[in-house]
């Protein structure tokens, strides 16, 4: 009967161990898609760092055509019309750029 308690503390251990793994493997893909992302915003907004990449922060896409920017893809926001454009017009025809919807909730 005393083998039962250590094989349930040997359990939580391997279960802490598994989590504590788990964690830092997700936060080395954060990282790595953090680094992607920063550099898609730097190109798109100098201004903004990663550090205030926030999850909850919604973006449309807007492609440059015909000399108007047109919409395509929505946020995904129920209740965003995703407008307005971009205020600066394309530098070349098929610019594609991200915009922070007004609707996200980092504003
Ligand atoms: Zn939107």
């Amino acid at each position: 009967m005393s083998v039962q308690p250590l094989l349930l503390v040997a359990g939580i251990l391997l279960i802490l161990i598994a989590l504590l793994d788990l964690s830092v493997r997700v936060r080395r893909i954060e990282k790595m898609l953090c680094r992607e992302t920063e550099l898609l915003r730097r190109a798109l907004r100098p201004y903004n760092h990663c550090s205030s990449y926030s999850a909850m922060t919604a973006y449309s896409i807007w492609a440059y055509q015909g000399n108007k920017w047109v919409l395509k893809e929505k946020c995904g926001q129920a209740d965003c019309d995703c407008g307005p454009p971009p205020s600066r017009p394309g530098q070349y025809q098929g610019e594609v750029v991200k915009k922070e919807c007004p609707g996200g909730s980092e504003s």
